[in-house]
């Protein structure tokens, strides 16, 4: 058996130097005949983990996935860097498919993508089953597990691969780390317990910033300003608010698109089209938005609600940046979003036992969002990926909220806590701080206490907010078997608070009476400066003028063969690559090829016409007699 060299192939083809994370040890470990799991966060990179295998490997490798969007991208790219795909699904004419079947046996494809219901359907394995297989690649795995989000029933019948097919090593790749998915995957397709990759899930070139929502379309405006001429998706929570704010930014000449699952699939694919085709167009949407957006250059996404959980807010940001290079995830937070989604699960109609894992859920949401310490931290804990050092590339690292003294309303916070017999939730203790005077106070007689009505210093929102850093300090801990109720942390912890020994001091949001003012220090701070610049890989910002000026020219010239092959224009070249053209201008093709993502193929491809475009530009004074 003749194989290739997989860094040659990752060099040749792929015009990349080196693999990255786990991506050389998977290569390996499936050349070597073995079947593994694969866990990376999106735009980790999965993609060339079966990719390079199938070129180093004698006979078809196939991918399945139930993606059409990524399937039809996939065999656009690889043919552009002279590779033999080829799709098999529902959106294709009779006529592509038996095209297909053609070339498969007539052994002439490396890569055959298709989606699971085409491969399981009718004889898709029997005709599989005549044909040299090198490689099964599972992608999007996590749809065969019931515990998550995006389970397909067809997904569950690839176990079959492992018994038809015994001697044909199995990948199966998936973004979702939960321990419970991994364990259904490896159950269902029979893979080596041992054999688990697992790469880091931070997204380092991902800013985080969280800001309090005061009045979020003008926040969401002045933001959008600051990122005029990039691609981006905002979410909201429900469609009405969907059709609403995209109006708004229709009407502010943003080119903006709504997507939700109540329009008509036309008009569904006619967005997602646009968005896929390149172009700087925001898309407003609910999560409906979601799987198969894999455009590399989205610059942001914007929370405008708060999302369902730590895991989706995880997700849904993880879908900005995936070529590497700076990239934000914004979002706006408060005035009740957490109280309202608080209400939802005490209205649904789920079991006591579930309606407590969904407010773990939520309480570790609202500490993301109003978290004083490094956010990515957080996020990384609850992704049980702990991360040492703060990260430097959230709000709360570089751009640090000053805290307010409140050592105080700390101690007539927990005073009301004790005093109430430690057993009520912060909504009635803020009640009994301010002095309600409610049906509840008054059957609980709370408003005979010496605590009711001490603390007018604060207006509701700032105590709620107090009571969350108490939690998230542990003054405080929310106690399931209490429906929620509080109850003091650590003795060492609180007794030092308590006798007026250390002071505290934490970020509050601001006083609502004064919304003017406010809204006033949110203009300077808000969307404010230094959200764009970032970690990582030089992005478009920090090109210098005149490489910014070759940086848009090829861009132009990229979106013209695109056009003219009516491809995304990603699948030409990447960001990431053009700009790397851009800075260090190559002056021949032997230079050009050491860019990242220029391979042989496309390098004979379109390796001059880039020579000239430079030349053009790099030096446009007429040449002297
Ligand atoms: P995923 O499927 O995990 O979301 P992709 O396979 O689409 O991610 O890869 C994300 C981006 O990273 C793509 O633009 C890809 O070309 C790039 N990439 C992947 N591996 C490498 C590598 N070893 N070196 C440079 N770029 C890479
Ligand atoms: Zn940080």
């Amino acid at each position: 058996m003749t194989r290739s060299d997989p860094h040659q192939v990752l060099q040749e083809v792929f015009g990349y130097p080196a693999f990255r994370g786990p991506q050389q040890a998977v290569v390996e470990h499936v050349l070597a005949g073995g079947s593994a799991l694969v866990l990376m966060p999106t735009g980790g990179g999965k993609s060339l983990c079966w990719q390079v295998p199938a070129l180093c490997l004698e006979g078809l490798t196939v991918v399945i996935t139930p993606l059409i969007a990524l399937m039809d991208d996939q065999v656009e790219g690889l043919r552009q860097q002279g590779v033999a795909a080829a799709a098999l699904h529902s959106a294709l004419s009779p006529e592509e498919a038996s095209a297909t079947w053609a070339a498969l046996s007539q052994g002439t494809l490396k890569l055959l993508y298709i989606s699971p219901e085409r491969l399981l359907s009718g004889d898709g394995l029997r005709l599989l089953a005549g044909l040299p297989l090198a490689l099964f690649a599972i992608d999007e795995a996590h749809c065969l597990s019931q515990w998550g989000h995006d389970f397909r029933p067809d997904y569950l019948q690839l176990g079959q691969l492992a018994e038809r097919f015994p001697d044909v090593p199995r990948l199966a790749l998936t973004a979702t780390a939960d321990p419970r998915t991994r364990d259904d995957i490896r159950r269902h397709l029979r893979l080596p317990p041992e054999a688990v990759f697992v790469a880091s899930f931070n997204r380092a070139n991902i800013r985080y910033w969280v800001r309090p929502k005061e009045e979020p379309s003008r926040q969401l405006l002045a933001f959008l300003a600051e990122h005029r001429g990039e691609a981006g998706i905002v979410y909201a929570r429900s469609r009405k608010r969907v059709e609403q704010v995209a109006a708004l930014l229709q009407g502010e000449g943003i080119d903006a698109e709504a997507y939700h699952a109540g329009l008509d699939p036309e008009r569904r694919t006619a967005v997602l089209r646009r968005f896929r085709g390149g172009g700087p167009v925001v898309v407003v949407a609910t999560i409906a938005f979601g799987m198969g957006i894999n455009r590399p250059d989205v610059r942001f996404v914007a929370h405008i609600d708060l999302p369902k959980s730590l895991e989706a807010y995880y997700q849904e940001t993880g879908r900005a940046g995936r070529d590497g290079l700076p990239a934000l995830a914004w979002m706006v937070h408060g005035g009740g979003d957490g109280a309202q989604l608080r209400q939802w699960i005490e209205e649904s109609s789920a079991s006591e036992e579930q309606k407590r894992v969904e407010r773990g859920k939520l309480d570790a949401l609202i500490s993301f969002a109003e978290a004083a310490t490094c956010r990515r931290q957080l996020l990384l804990a609850q992704l049980g990926e702990p991360l040492e050092e703060p990260c430097g590339n959230c709000d709360c690292c570089l751009d640090p909220q000053p805290g307010v003294e409140v050592t105080e309303p700390a101690r007539k916070a927990l005073s009301a806590v004790h005093r109430t017999g430690c057993r009520f939730g912060a909504a009635h203790l803020v009640d009994v701080l301010l002095g309600a005077d409610t049906a509840r106070i008054r059957e609980l007689g709370h408003h005979t206490l010496s605590v009711h009505g001490i603390g007018k210093e604060l207006d509701r929102g700032q105590w709620r907010g107090l009571f969350r850093q108490l939690v998230s300090l542990g003054y405080l801990v929310s106690d399931p078997e209490a429906r929620g109720g509080l109850r003091f942390g650590p003795d060492a912890l609180v007794r030092p608070l308590l006798r007026g020994e250390v002071t505290l001091s934490v970020p509050l949001p601001p006083p609502s009476r004064d919304r003017r003012q406010a809204a006033a220090r949110a203009a300077g701070a808000g969307a404010g400066s230094g959200t764009t610049a970032g970690a990582g890989a030089a992005g478009p910002a920090e090109l210098s003028e005149a490489d910014g000026a070759l940086f848009a020219e090829l861009k132009r010239w990229r979106l013209e063969q695109a056009r003219q092959q009516g491809v995304p224009p990603y699948v030409v070249f990447h960001d990431r690559t053009l700009i790397e053209i851009a800075s260090r201008r190559p002056a021949s093709l032997e230079e050009l090829a050491t860019v990242g993502g220029v391979g042989r193929a496309k390098l004979e491809r379109y390796g001059p016409e880039l020579l000239d475009i430079l030349a053009r530009m790099v030096d446009p004074s007429p040449p002297s007699g």
